[in-house]
C-alpha cells in the first residue's frame, strides 16, 4: 500500500482482506469539528438515555457475535472461541456501565459548618482513543463505554491491521442509535494522530500499544497541555513458591502465557520458581503446554492461532534466538511458520537475555530459578515494566505481604491476571499510567469540579 491506502491482510492464509483510503487533513479537521459539534448535544444528554442505549449495544454484540468475532479472527489471527468471548465481554462492559456509571459520578456533597459545598464530575468533550489489534473490540470498548457514558465523545484510531473492526464498531454505534458522531472510527496513520491532537476541540487521549507509541502519544500531548492515560506493555512475573499447589499453578501458567496467543499485556511472562520446586514445576509445564493446539483459527478447538503479522512472529522469533544464543534452554517449540508460532518454552533464563528483559508478545514461556522468596521478588522487580503480577503460595498472609512489595498494577494471588470491570486495570512505571475500569476508569476523562457556595 502507498501513503495514502492501508491493505488489511489476512495473517493465517496472507489473504488480502480490504483496501482502505486513509483520511486526508481537511477530513480530519472536519470531522472533528463534527464530534465537537455531537459533543454539545450528547452533554446533554441524562444518564438513563445514555444507558438505554448501551444496554442495546450490548444485545446487538450479542446477536452480532458470530460474524464480529469471524472478522476479528481474520484481521489478527486469534482462535475463534476467544473472539466471541471477547465479545461477550464487551457486551457485559455495556452493561456494567449502564448500572453504575450515574452513580459513578453522582455529585458528591462536602458539606462544611455553616457552607454547602460539593464535588461534580462533568464531562470534557472529544477524547481521542488510539488503539491496538491484540484485542480489537475489548481495548475499544474499555474507553468508549466509560468515556461516552461520562457525556464525553469518542474518536478512535484503530490499529492499522485493524482498520474493520474499527468501521464496525463505528457502525453498532449507529445501528443502535447513538447520535450521528458521538463516536467516530478514523481511519488514519500512526504519524496523522499529530494533527488529532494537536486540535483544540480534542481535550484528552488514551493510548493501548507499544512504548514507541505510548512515548510519542504523550509527548505531543505533554505539549498541548493535554491528559493521557496509557496501557503499554508488560513482563509480568508469576511467581511459584515452595508450598504451592504446582499442578495448578502449571496449568495456570500455561493459560496465563498463551490466551489470545500470548499476545496479552497482561500475559504472565516470566515464570519465577524457587529452587525446592523448580524441576517439578517445569516438568507439569512442559506437560501441560505440549498439550496445546495450534492450527487455523477459525477452528473452535484451537488453542493457539497465528500471530497478528507475520514480522511479529519474525520479530518474537529473534528475541528467542538471541536469549539461546546468551544461554537459555529451550525445552520445547521454538519454530515459526510464516506467522505460526510454536507453543515454546524457555529455561534457565536470567537477566541479560531478552526472554528476561523484553516483552516477549507471543506463546513463548520464560522460566527463570530463584533461590528463595526475597530473589523472587527482586527478581520480579527487576523489569522496566509493571504491569500484573501473580503470586502461588498456600500461605495467604506471606502472600498479602508478597502483594505489598510487588511493582505492579495488580496482584493475583493463586490465580493468573485478568480484567474485570469491577476493579481497576492498568500499570506502573514503563507500562503507563492512569487506570482504566470500574470507578477509577470512569474518573480519568472528566472535570472533578468543586462547587462552593458561601
Ligand atoms: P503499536 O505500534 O504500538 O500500535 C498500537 C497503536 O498505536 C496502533 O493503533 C498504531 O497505529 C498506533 N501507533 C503506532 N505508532 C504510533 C505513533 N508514533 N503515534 C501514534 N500512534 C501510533 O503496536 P505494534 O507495533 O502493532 O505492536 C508492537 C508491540 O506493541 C508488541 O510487541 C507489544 O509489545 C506492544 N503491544 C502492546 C499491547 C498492549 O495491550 N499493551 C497491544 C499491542 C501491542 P498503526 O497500526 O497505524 O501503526
Amino acid at each position: 500500500s502507498d501513503n495514502h491506502t492501508v491493505q488489511t491482510i489476512n495473517p493465517a492464509t496472507n489473504e488480502v482482506l480490504e483496501t482502505y483510503q486513509l483520511l486526508s487533513a481537511t477530513e480530519i479537521t472536519n470531522k472533528i469539528q463534527d464530534s465537537e459539534t455531537a459533543f454539545q448535544d450528547w452533554k446533554k444528554t441524562s444518564f438513563s438515555e445514555r444507558s438505554a442505549l448501551f444496554k442495546k449495544l450490548s444485545l446487538l454484540l450479542k446477536d452480532r457475535k458470530q460474524e464480529l468475532a469471524i472478522l476479528m479472527t481474520k484481521e489478527m489471527g486469534k482462535p475463534i472461541s476467544q473472539a466471541k468471548a471477547e465479545i461477550e465481554k464487551c457486551a457485559l462492559l455495556c452493561d456494567f456501565y449502564a448500572e453504575k456509571a450515574a452513580s459513578f459520578l453522582s455529585p458528591q456533597n462536602k458539606d462544611f459548618e455553616g457552607s454547602e459545598a460539593y464535588v461534580r464530575y462533568d464531562p470534557l468533550g472529544v477524547i481521542l482513543a488510539v488503539m491496538p489489534w491484540n484485542f480489537p473490540f475489548w481495548q475499544v470498548f474499555r474507553f468508549a463505554v466509560p468515556s461516552l457514558m461520562a457525556g464525553n465523545v469518542g474518536i478512535l484510531k484503530h490499529s492499522s491491521n485493524s482498520f474493520g473492526c474499527g468501521e464496525a464498531i463505528a457502525s453498532l454505534f449507529l445501528e443502535v442509535g447513538f447520535p450521528k458522531n458521538t463516536f467516530q472510527n478514523f481511519l488514519i496513520s500512526g504519524k496523522q494522530v499529530k494533527q488529532v491532537l494537536e486540535n483544540n476541540h480534542v481535550k484528552a487521549a488514551t493510548l493501548t500499544g507499544s512504548e514507541a507509541a505510548g512515548s510519542s502519544v504523550a509527548e505531543i500531548a505533554g505539549k498541548n497541555i493535554k491528559k493521557t492515560v496509557l496501557e503499554l506493555g508488560g513482563n509480568d512475573p508469576f511467581i511459584v513458591l515452595a508450598d504451592a499447589d504446582i499442578q495448578l499453578a502449571a496449568q495456570t501458567a500455561v493459560k496465563a502465557r498463551t490466551q489470545n496467543s500470548g499476545q496479552s499485556c497482561i500475559a504472565g511472562k516470566r515464570f519465577i520458581i524457587v529452587n525446592e520446586v523448580y524441576d517439578e514445576f517445569v516438568e507439569e509445564f512442559k506437560a501441560e503446554m505440549s498439550k496445546l493446539k495450534m492450527g487455523n483459527p477459525m477452528e473452535e478447538t484451537t488453542d493457539i492461532g497465528c500471530q497478528a503479522r507475520e514480522d511479529l512472529a519474525k520479530e518474537l522469533d529473534e528475541q528467542v534466538q538471541e536469549s539461546i544464543k546468551k544461554g537459555a534452554k529451550l525445552i520445547l517449540g521454538g519454530k515459526r511458520n510464516n506467522a505460526f508460532y510454536e507453543p515454546t518454552i524457555l529455561v534457565d533464563v536470567k537477566e541479560g537475555m531478552p526472554a528476561f528483559d523484553d516483552e516477549l508478545f507471543g506463546p513463548v514461556a520464560s522460566v527463570i530459578k530463584a533461590e528463595g522468596e526475597n530473589h523472587a521478588i527482586e527478581l520480579a522487580n527487576n523489569s522496566e515494566f509493571g504491569l500484573g503480577s501473580s503470586v502461588w503460595t498456600k500461605d495467604i498472609q506471606k502472600a498479602k505481604k508478597i502483594a505489598s512489595q510487588i511493582e505492579s498494577g495488580s496482584v493475583f494471588i493463586n490465580g493468573m491476571v485478568k480484567s474485570d470491570p469491577r476493579l481497576p486495570f492498568g500499570g506502573i512505571k514503563k507500562s503507563g499510567y492512569g487506570r482504566e475500569l470500574s470507578i477509577n476508569g470512569i474518573h480519568e476523562f472528566v472535570n472533578i469540579k468543586t462547587v462552593w457556595i458561601s
